[in-house]
């Protein structure tokens, strides 16, 4: 089987786990921190946050932004059900903006309409949620123009995005946003099996993240309510979690950092070859926006369904059958039935809903071969044929 996503794994990577295994640390010693620093300085950010998913730095990162009950968190419906759940876990409530149908992320226009309406029924979100499908930067200044007329947060849910670029800069760099977040599961871009990053220019809310990924405990005499009892002392400040890093991912995440830019261009090269290969075939093939150099997490195909011989499910099966682990990014999230049972229905999201009919994600990471790529075109091009 041809996966949709694999991870890339080098003997120095292997090399710098196993001696990470043979030290003195396994946990909260030096690699998490240089970890952090690397992928600072990568993508331009003041502060970075490592934590053992993306899913825990949602929630740490809504948290330091004084999410909680009565508030709002709005979100894009095609996304991992994570970049909505963050906002429960807070009490918040969720809402959704419908999608761009060139771009499939958050669209702007739709976002400013909503935001109008919610002013007039003060009801306007705390926190804006805005991901970065398949690694194409959300057009994120418009956003944040938008942030600022209204009073809303923005995080960035990068999970799809790390080494991609906005405006020509990295993203990550949190110039239109609070706080960005990357997620290093082993089908996204980086991995260190389980992981994730939270990063910011904020020195509280980088204070706060810090604090809430270790139990709300901490060691800094400053944030301290009196002196410290003597060297053995720490004070618990904050209910926090453990969502700590290992040492094992940290350095795991520093080998991978090596060859993150060397990952995102063979992802390039592989999608133009596919919007070459896939020219006549009856799909749209993926919009890039050009103020975006996307990580290319996915490469998300829509099937032109009149000129196909074959339903959406059929081609899905189809190329499953020949072997091709094709997925569909996302089921949207309003249509899940938690969702349903907070009173969302089919219909209220149009644009997610007809994506969600014709999307398809072809196999799309670094160790694909150009000979595995020409495989799944065929298949492609069989079932697809009139
Ligand atoms: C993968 C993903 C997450 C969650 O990442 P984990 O590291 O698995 O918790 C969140 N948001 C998006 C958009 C994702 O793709």
């Amino acid at each position: 089987m041809i996966p949709y996503g694999r991870q890339d794994i080098s003997q120095t990577d292997i090399d710098a786990v196993v001696g990470v295994l043979q030290s003195d640390f396994l946990t909260q010693g030096p690699k998490v921190p240089l970890f952090e620093k690397v992928v600072a300085y990568k993508v331009g950010a003041k502060h970075a946050l490592a934590v053992n998913s993306a899913t825990s730095a949602l929630h740490v990162a809504c948290m330091a932004l004084g999410l909680g009950q009565g508030d709002w968190l709005w979100t894009t419906p095609v996304t991992f059900v994570a970049s909505a759940n963050c906002g429960l876990y807070c009490g918040a409530k969720v809402d959704f903006v419908d999608i761009d149908p060139h771009t499939y992320n958050l669209c702007p226009r739709a976002l400013e309409a909503r935001l109008v309406d919610a002013e007039h029924n003060g009801k306007l979100p705390k926190v804006l949620v805005a991901v970065h499908l398949c690694g194409q930067p959300c057009e994120m200044q418009a956003i944040y123009e938008l942030s600022l007329r209204f009073g809303f947060k923005i995080i960035e849910d990068a999970s799809h995005a790390i080494g991609g670029k906005y405006q020509g800069e990295y993203i990550g760099n949190c110039r239109y946003s609070d706080i960005t977040v990357f997620s290093f599961h082993p089908v996204k871009i980086i991995t260190t099996a389980e992981g994730g990053m939270a990063v910011t220019n904020n020195d509280l809310l980088a204070e706060k993240m810090n604090l809430y990924r270790s139990h709300g405990v901490t060691r800094d005499q400053s944030l301290m309510t009196h002196d410290s009892d003597g060297p053995w002392y720490y004070q618990q400040i904050a209910l926090g979690y453990n969502y700590r890093m290992t040492e094992l991912q940290a350095a795991l995440g520093i080998s991978q950092m090596e060859r993150l830019d060397a990952f995102v261009s063979r992802r390039h090269q592989l999608a133009q070859q596919y919007d070459i290969l896939l020219e006549n075939f009856p799909v749209i093939r993926p919009f890039q926006h050009q103020d975006s150099y996307s990580g290319l997490h996915l490469y998300v195909i829509r099937l032109n369904l009149d000129k196909c011989a074959r339903s959406h499910r059929e081609v899905f099966e189809g190329l499953r059958a020949h072997g091709i682990g094709v997925n569909l990014h996302y089921i949207p999230v309003h249509t899940q039935p938690y969702y349903q049972k907070m009173g969302f229905k089919q219909g209220d999201f149009p644009e997610a809903e007809c994506y969600y009919s014709e999307a398809i994600s072809l196999p799309m990471y670094q160790g694909l071969s150009d000979k595995e790529q020409l495989d799944v075109v065929e298949a492609l091009r069989k079932l697809t044929r009139t």
